[in-house]
C-alpha cells in the first residue's frame, strides 16, 4: 500500500496547498480501496450493520414504489456506495416477499473500491449485479429505484472561508511536515447558496459539494425521463447554514480530519436543502428524521415479529439495534431520509404528515 501522506506532502512542496476537494477524494479512494471501513472491527457502524430490518424496510419502500408503477416487468434498482453489501442483501430477502417484485429486478452497484465490489458480491451470492463507476454508466431504459445511505457524505467537498470581507477556498498546506488548512485565493460561493444564508461574519464557513450536485442533477432527469424513486438517507441538516462539518472517524472515534489522509473515514454533512434544489425538476419529499421515516414504515413491528422468533439474547439485540436507529441523539435526529420522485409526484410512504 503507497504512502498517502507521504505522496500528498510531495505533491504540496512541489506544487503548492491542494484544495481540500482534491485532498478529500485522494483520501476517500485510498480509505475505501483498504475496505476495512464497516462494522465493529472496522472504523465505524452504518445504519444497515445495525439492524437488518434497516434494509428490509428500504426494500419494502422501493417494493411499494414498484407497485405504485404499475408493477414494471424490468426495474432497475441501483445502490450508491453499497459498503460490504449488507443493504442490498437485506432489500432483496424482503423483495422476494413481494410477489413479482424480486424477479422484475435488475441489480447495479455504484462503488469505486476493488474491495468493497469482493465483499457486494460475495453477500449477494448467486443474484447477479453490474457494477459501475458513477451513476453515469447506469441503464436509461427501464424505471429506476435508487438507493443511497451514506453516500454522499463520502463525496468531497469544497469550503470557503470569509477573511477580510472576502471568500478564500480552503486549501491543505504544511505546516513543519503536518496538513494543515490554509486559506486559498479568492473564490466566490455559488450565488444560490449565498442567497439562502444570512450576511456572512469574519471567520465563518460555507462547505458545497459539485460532486454530490452533479450526481443529484443526474438523478432528478433519470427520474423526470425513466420514471422511479430514490431513497437518499444520510447525516446533515435540513436546510443550508455555515459551518465546518469535516469529519474524520478512525476505531470508532473521531480523529483530526487532515491528519493521515486514507486512514479515517472522512466525511461531511450532506445538505440537503441543496440535493433536493439540484434534482429538480424531480419532486423532493423530506427530509425527514431517520427515526420517523423509519417507524413509519413499521421499524417497530417488523422488529418484533423477528424478535418472536430469536433467542432472547438476539431478540435484545434487535430491540437495541432499533432503538439505536430511531432515537435522539443518536441515529434517529442528524441521520434523514430524502425521496426524490418524478416531477408531479404525489408523497410516498413514509413521507406523509406526522
Ligand atoms: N452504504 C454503505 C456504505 C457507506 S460508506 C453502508 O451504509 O454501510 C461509502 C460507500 O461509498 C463505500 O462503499 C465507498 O466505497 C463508496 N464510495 C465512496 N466514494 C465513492 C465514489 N466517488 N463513487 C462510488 N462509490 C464511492
Amino acid at each position: 500500500m503507497p504512502d498517502l501522506s507521504a505522496a500528498l506532502r510531495a505533491r504540496i512542496a512541489a506544487h503548492g496547498p491542494l484544495p481540500l476537494e482534491a485532498f478529500m477524494a485522494e483520501a476517500a479512494a485510498a480509505y475505501y480501496a483498504e475496505g476495512r471501513a464497516f462494522g465493529r472491527d472496522g472504523d465505524f457502524v452504518t445504519a444497515p450493520e445495525i439492524s437488518q430490518v434497516f434494509g428490509e424496510l428500504v426494500g419494502l419502500w422501493c417494493a411499494l414504489r414498484w407497485i405504485a408503477m404499475g408493477r414494471p416487468a424490468r426495474v432497475l434498482v441501483c445502490e450508491c456506495g453499497p459498503g460490504r453489501g449488507t443493504l442490498i442483501a437485506d432489500f432483496l430477502r424482503a423483495a422476494r416477499s413481494v410477489p413479482g417484485f424480486a424477479a422484475a429486478i435488475e441489480l447495479h452497484l455504484v462503488e469505486t473500491s476493488a474491495a468493497l465490489r469482493r465483499a457486494q458480491a460475495e453477500a449477494l451470492g448467486a443474484t447477479p449485479a453490474r457494477w459501475h463507476e458513477s451513476l453515469g454508466t447506469v441503464p436509461g431504459d427501464a424505471p429506476l429505484l435508487l438507493v443511497a445511505n451514506e453516500f454522499l457524505d463520502a463525496l468531497p467537498v469544497r469550503q470557503l472561508v470569509r477573511r477580510g470581507g472576502l471568500w478564500r477556498a480552503v486549501r491543505v498546506g504544511l505546516a513543519e511536515g503536518a496538513f494543515v488548512a490554509v486559506d486559498g485565493p479568492e473564490t466566490l460561493p455559488p450565488p444560490d447558496l449565498l442567497a439562502a444564508l444570512p450576511p456572512p461574519e469574519e471567520g465563518c464557513v460555507i462547505e458545497h459539494r459539485p460532486a454530490a450536485e452533479d450526481f443529484a442533477r443526474d438523478l432528478g432527469r433519470r427520474l423526470a425521463d425513466q420514471g422511479g424513486a430514490a431513497l437518499i438517507l444520510d447525516y446533515g441538516p435540513a436546510a443550508s447554514g455555515y459551518g465546518d462539518s469535516l469529519q474524520a472517524v478512525r476505531r470508532h472515534r473521531f480523529a483530526p480530519p487532515l491528519e493521515a489522509p486514507g486512514t479515517a473515514d472522512l466525511t461531511a454533512h450532506v445538505d440537503f436543502a441543496r440535493i433536493a434544489a439540484a434534482a429538480r425538476p424531480a419532486a423532493a419529499f423530506g427530509p425527514a428524521p431517520q427515526g420517523r421515516w423509519l417507524l413509519a414504515m413499521g421499524i417497530r413491528e417488523r422488529t418484533a415479529q423477528l424478535a418472536a422468533h430469536a433467542t432472547p439474547e438476539q431478540a435484545k439485540a434487535l430491540a437495541s439495534g432499533a432503538a439505536r436507529l430511531c432515537e435522539a441523539p443518536a441515529m434517529g435526529r442528524l441521520f434523514k431520509a430524502l425521496a426524490l420522485l418524478p416531477p408531479g409526484a404525489a408523497a410516498p410512504e413514509g413521507f406523509g404528515n406526522p
